[in-house]
This record gives structure tokens, sequence and C-alpha cells, in this order.
């Protein structure tokens, strides 16, 4: 029996994670198999990349992910990577939200931004009187009489009003989505949101009840390994940088002979007799077995001359570019310390950055003694030019915003630049109807091809980590 072959094509954190777990499963069961991972870049990592400077650790991507999801914590224990883990400083617990030309402390109790404490959200001066009372209406109103699928802002308007929608609610998730509220779909990103509507009716006596009542946690053994300093931080990362995890795995999977092909843009798929063929620029790979693991928008233009109706529902999963800007700073220029983890913007106060990380307040192994590192957001759905601006432009204009923002002029030690083409993939409404028939379009003409990754069932970093798994199990779970 000829040795099976299978092609990983993205070398992302979704793709390194589902060729780390096919290695794994085919050499437990001791079956030879030949795996190939195919990365467009000259890196692995995909939106993961870390970057050291002058004793900083600087995230031109994500920098941590959401402990309370076990798909990292669990490969981060297979890897040996649990004592890497470093938590938030607890001096970050307070962020902001500028308003009015105004930092506000975001009230206590805000779960996405919708109320669970009354006392906190009375005093806040982020709402209006009218808008606070707008949006206790949430606790009588009637629930949604018409089932499926509606935009983020729909319900959030809906139920508690524009001002929830416009200052708290869209400012908190424009930082996971950089999208548009009124189109993102609330059965894909927050179904939590519904179902809370259809058992509570209200958000927020819903929000209230479960915090009160959290759903039993089935036993997590490996948030059980943390020490406990780390079990009560929200978000977690390595202390080298969530760099750590590309390279553990790059190491794993070179060490296990799988065959890693970087600067190897995949251009086609076609199907064969058995298999399918992966054309690049230079050479046509046959193999028995693929996960894609590239976004929508590369998986529709491989795929475009293999299925019409296939490629023109990946079309729909369209994707956001943004730029962040990490600038280091001697602490001496600032002469009001930082405290907190950073703030966000509305749109409608019209400013370049939406936001800003006060990154080594939050994370304190990313800045030297007596530094600091700051980073700030560029760009959304409606904002897709400032991302293109010139390094200098975009310096200067965040230097401005922060200048204005925080009332201190300060000159950072260096800014590094890091612009995200089309990397934010934005879940609209309908993405679950959508996913489905993508899902049935392969199972019928394309077997043994799955997909996976931020386009997909989630763009956090657990939720990658958890597809590429279940796209390797999925492969191997029907015999080769
Ligand atoms: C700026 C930013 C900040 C973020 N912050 C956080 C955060 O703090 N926490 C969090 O949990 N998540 C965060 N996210 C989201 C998260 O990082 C991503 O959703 C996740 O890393 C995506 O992983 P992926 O492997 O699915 O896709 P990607 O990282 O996009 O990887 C896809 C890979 O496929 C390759 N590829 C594309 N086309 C081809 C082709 N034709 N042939 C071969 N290879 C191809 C690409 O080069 C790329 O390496 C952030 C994202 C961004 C952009």
């Amino acid at each position: 029996m000829s040795v099976k072959h299978i092609g990983v094509i993205g070398g992302g954190i979704t793709g390194l994670t589902a060729t780390y777990e096919l290695q794994k499963h085919f050499a437990r069961i001791g079956q030879p198999v030949r795996i190939t991972l195919l990365e467009k870049g000259g890196k692995l990592g995909g939106a993961i990349q870390t970057l050291k400077r002058d004793g900083f650790v600087i995230e031109k991507g994500p920098d941590s992910f959401l402990a309370r999801k076990p798909a990292v914590l669990d490969l981060s224990k297979d890897l040996d990577l649990m004592d890497h883990l470093v938590g938030m400083s607890p001096a970050a617990s307070k962020s902001y939200i500028y308003l009015n030309g105004r930092l506000h402390p975001m009230p206590a109790g805000l779960a996405m931004g919708i109320p669970t404490q009354m006392k906190p959200f009375i005093g806040t001066r982020l709402l209006s009187i009218p808008g606070k009372a707008r949006a206790a209406l949430d606790l009588v109103l009637p629930k949604k009489k018409t089932p499926g699928d509606e935009s983020l802002g729909s319900l959030i308007e809906r139920r508690l009003g524009s001002q929830v929608a416009d200052r708290l609610v869209g400012p908190i998730l424009a930082g996971i989505y950089a999208g548009d509220l009124h189109r993102l779909s609330t059965a894909a990103t927050f179904p939590q949101l519904q179902a809370m509507e259809e058992h509570n009716r209200s958000l927020i006596l819903g929000m209230v009840a479960a915090r009160n009542h959290p759903l039993p946690a089935m036993p997590d053994p490996a948030r059980m390994q943390l020490p406990p300093h780390l079990r009560g931080s929200m978000f977690l990362t390595y202390k080298g940088g969530l760099g750590t995890l590309v390279e553990r795995l790059a190491d794993a999977l070179q060490q296990a002979g799988t065959q890693i092909c970087l600067n190897s843009p995949v251009r086609q798929l076609s199907r064969q007799q058995e298999g399918y063929a992966i054309h690049l620029s230079d050479q046509t790979i046959q193999v028995d077995r693929i996960i894609l693991a590239v976004p929508a928008e590369q998986a529709q233009s491989i795929l475009q001359h293999a299925s019409t109706p296939l490629s023109s529902r990946l079309e729909q999963i369209p994707s956001v570019s943004v730029a962040n800007v990490v600038m280091a700073f001697d602490q001496a220029q600032f002469k009001r310390p930082l405290q907190g983890s950073g703030f966000v913007i509305p749109r409608q106060e019209g400013l370049f950055i939406t936001a800003c990380t006060w990154t080594s307040m939050k994370w304190s192994h990313t800045a030297p003694e007596g530094k600091v590192l700051l980073r700030a957001y560029v760009g959304h759905w409606a904002d897709q030019t400032h991302v293109q601006l010139t390094d200098q432009e975009l310096t200067h204009l965040v230097l401005k915003d922060l200048t204005r923002i925080l009332g201190e002029q300060a000159t950072p030690l260096f800014t590094e630049i890091s612009r995200h083409s089309e990397a934010m993939s934005q879940y609209l409404v309908g993405h679950v109807e959508r996913l489905q028939a993508i899902e049935d379009e392969l199972g019928g003409q394309f077997p043994n091809l799955v997909v996976a990754g931020r386009s997909y069932r989630g763009v956090g970093i657990p939720d990658c980590v958890a597809q590429g798994k279940a796209a390797a199990q999925r492969l191997y779970r029907t015999n080769l």
C-alpha cells in the first residue's frame, strides 16, 4: 500500500495546529503518512508575528488569547509551554472610553457593553439620561417574535437603544471584528445574546443571570495546571510573545519530518480520479486529502475553477484591513502615569485611531524597566484608506490623536507599524447558513477536503486552534 499524502494549505495558527494534530495522530497509531504544509509567505504564523527589539516584546498582530476557551491551553500543555504563560497585570484592570473630548472609565459590570450592575451604569457620563432610560427599557420590552439571524446593531439598538450600541458595544467589539455592527451576524458572533433574549427576554437580565449562575464548567485539566495567579486572568500570552507558540509548533513539525514549504502560494486545486492536484506556480503536487486553512478570499480564488457555487459563497465572507502602530517611549515622558489597559473610541468621535492599548501596563513583560509601550489601532470597515498611508503619515496622525487624548506630548524612541491586509474576517448576517451551504457543497463535491480558520467558526486564536484540530480529526477519522 502506498504512503498517503496530506496537503495543508496555509501556515497560520489554524494550518499549523491542523498539521501538528495530523502528525501526532499518525505517529500515535504508527501509520506512515506524508504531510506537506504550503505557506504563501516567507514566515509561519499568519497574523501572529512577534518582534523583539531593544528589550521590548512587540506583537505585530494579536497580543493574547482568551483564557476561558481551552484550545490554546491544551495545545500549550502538549507543547510543554505552560511555564511560558503570563497573565494580564492586575494594574490593567481598568479601561476607558474616549467620548466628548475626555476619557471615561468603563463602568464596572459591563459585559460586552451590556450593563449588569445598576449603580455604575447610572453613574457613568458615557450615556445621557435619556440614553440610560432607553437602555432600561430592555427590562420590559417583549422579545422578538420572528426567529432567525439579525445584525448585532439591530439587536442592541432594539433592546438597549442607539447610545448603548454606538458608545459601548460598538467600540468594544470593534477590536475583535473592525466591522459594521449593523452587518455583523449575531448568530455567528455572539449567539448567546440571541439565546438570552429567547430565555430571559431582557439582555440585561440574561447577562446578570449568566454572571450569577455560570453554566457548570467541565473540569478543564489544562486550566487547572495554571499557577493560581494566572487562573484569574481573562487573557493570557507567553513571556516571549505569541510567536513562541508558532516557533514551538514549527519545531515539533520539523522534528517529525513534516515538509514545510514557505514562499509557496497555492494557485488552484483540481480534483483527480483519486485525491487532488495542488497547483503552484512552478509545480503540481498530488495529494490524497487537503486541509484548506486559508481565509475565505484565498479559498475562493484557489477553488474558483473547481466550483462556481462554492466560490460564490466563499466570496460572501469578506475581510477588513487594519493597521497597528506600536510606539516605545521613556516613561519619564509621561507626567501623569497611565493607569489601566487602554481605551476605545466610538466612531462618532471622528478620530483617526480606533483604540489604544497601554501594552506595557497590561503585559509587564513587554517593556524594559522605565519604558512604556503603546499600541494604537487604525482602520475599520468604513475606513480602508488610512491603512494605506505612509509610515510617516500614520505616525504623525497617531501622535496627534494621542497628544489630544492623553494631554501629553511625547516623542517615541521608535515606532513599529504593521499593516494587516484583509485580515479581519467579517461574519455578516446569514453567516451560519452560508457556512452550512459551504459545508454541504464541500461534502458533496470535494470528499476529503476540509476548510478551517478565521473566516469560518471564530476569529480568535482559541477558535482557530480548535478549528485546526477539528479539521485534522475530520480527515483522519475517515480511514486513509
Ligand atoms: C491585528 C490583529 C489583532 C488580533 N488580535 C487578536 C488577539 O489579541 N487575540 C485573538 O485571539 N485573536 C486576535 N486576532 C485574530 C487572530 O489573530 C486571527 O484570526 C488568527 O490568527 C487567524 O489564523 P488563521 O490561521 O486562521 O489565518 P491567518 O493568520 O490569516 O493565516 C492564513 C495563512 O494562509 C496563508 N495563505 C493565504 N493564501 C495562501 C495560498 N494561496 N497558498 C498558501 N498559503 C496561503 C497566509 O499567508 C497565512 O499565513 C487578531 C487579528 C489581527 C489581524
